[in-house]
């Protein structure tokens, strides 16, 4: 019998994360290749086996437009493929709004819809549907998979998704969503998996990337997360604001007569580490820099991770477990330490040497809160929900 395989896909703001899997005779998906497109100036392809060995890293012409690299990247898979078939390509999809929920067939009548959220996402969703859009030319027969980083957060609570505006913006949509979802849905999963106790305590999850946000876990279950309607609310990121006084928003809009797409630009791609350090948004830029103005980001990066984290806790009522995911929450020792120390108070104890050492549980044995360092896995989520939308 001809062996089947799943191609995940995670489109980001300039790279495109991707997975291959085999679907084994049992239920697990078995890593076949891994690698990333990235689109820059210099996009390039690269690509590695489940061991590790390089199986690609090729330049691509500077003006490829992002079609045609989409189109190198499916070729590549094709040809790494061999004998096998590939059933389908199953992608990330940022806003599915208050409709899409469960995992999806891509139809053209649902990319449609799901260009329609485009003014929520506006950054975010066109780069979600652009490979979808781009296989979709390539390779009509392909069926392709959305799921959707909304829809972990669909079991919050009213109080919790609401703004306190008036009512009827919320029948319109305006309300808080979330993002992350497919991460946070992978580490809920592993938790449980880790342990039976671990899975059902009150937890915080810290995805802690370009763009970040928390998580608070219930039973497994979102119960409050830190971005909103957006992903600009909540934590400072790579280049966003985070939270933000709508007072300064309307400030530069009406006193200062900021263009609303400068605005848009600014809070999205300039601010943020990069805003606040003027030197970068990457967090392995700023911690290996002298300069005082990244120190002074990386500590509002920390700070404000601490304050949306108490929140967190108030919501669930408490606060046993915290786990760090993610680029930065994944390596880099010296945030993690800097957000726990501020997390003292509701009992969080961080262990030095486990953490600079990046072991799994990193929380010294009195720590009231169990730390813990899992590696999230959306392209495993993703082509685990695409195989089962595709039934086999
Ligand atoms: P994305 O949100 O684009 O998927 P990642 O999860 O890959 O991003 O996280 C990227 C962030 O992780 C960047 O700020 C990067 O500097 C940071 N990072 C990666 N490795 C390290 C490291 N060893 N130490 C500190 N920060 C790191």
């Amino acid at each position: 019998m001809t062996r089947q395989s799943i191609l995940a896909l995670n489109a980001g703001s300039s790279s495109i994360k991707f997975a291959l899997y085999d679907l084994a005779s049992s239920q697990e998906l078995q890593l076949v290749s891994r690698g990333t497109l990235d689109l820059g100036d210099r996009s390039t392809l690269r690509a590695k086996a489940a061991d590790g060995t390089v199986q690609c890293d090729r330049r691509l012409a500077a003006d490829k437009p992002q079609d045609a690299a989409i189109g190198e990247m499916l070729n590549w898979v094709r040809h790494e493929l061999g004998g096998r078939e590939l059933i389908c390509a199953g992608h990330r999809i940022v806003h599915g709004g208050s409709e899409f929920i469960e995992p999806v067939r891509l139809t053209p009548e649902i990319i449609e819809a799901m260009d329609r959220l485009t003014p929520l996402a506006p950054l975010h969703q066109p780069r979600s549907l652009a490979p979808v859009r781009a296989i979709a030319a390539l390779q009509p027969d392909l069926p392709q998979i959305g799921c959707f980083d909304t829809a972990f957060h669909q079991t919050i609570e009213p109080i919790v998704r609401r703004f306190a505006l008036p009512r009827k913006y919320e029948g319109e949509g305006l309300r808080r969503y979330g993002f992350h979802g497919l991460s946070y849905e992978y580490i809920a999963g592993r938790l449980g998996e880790m342990s039976p106790t671990l899975a059902v305590k009150r937890t915080i999850i810290a995805h802690l990337g370009n763009g970040a946000s928390l998580c608070a876990l219930r039973e497994g279950k979102s119960v409050d997360t830190t971005m909103g309607f957006s992903a600009l609310d909540g934590l400072v990121m790579g280049t966003r604001c985070g939270a933000i006084d709508p007072g300064v928003l309307l400030y530069l809009l009406l006193e200062r007569g900021i263009a609303a797409d400068r605005l848009q630009t600014m809070l999205y791609e300039q601010s943020g580490l990069l805003g606040i350090s003027g030197i970068s948004g990457d967090m392995r830029t700023l911690e290996a820099s002298n300069d005082p103005r990244a120190r002074e980001a990386m500590e509002l990066f920390a700070f404000r991770a601490a304050r949306e984290a108490a929140a967190l806790a108030n919501t669930m009522g408490g606060l046993e477990c915290l786990v760090f995911t993610a680029g930065i929450g994944e390596r880099s020792s010296s945030v993690r330490k800097a957000i726990c120390e501020k997390l003292a108070w509701l009992g969080v104890a961080i262990d030095g040497p486990a953490n600079d050492a990046h072991a799994q549980t990193i929380s010294r044995p009195e720590s009231k809160v169990e730390i813990r360092v899992v590696a999230t896995d959306e392209e495993k989520i993703i082509a685990r929900h695409s195989r089962v939308v595709m039934q086999v």
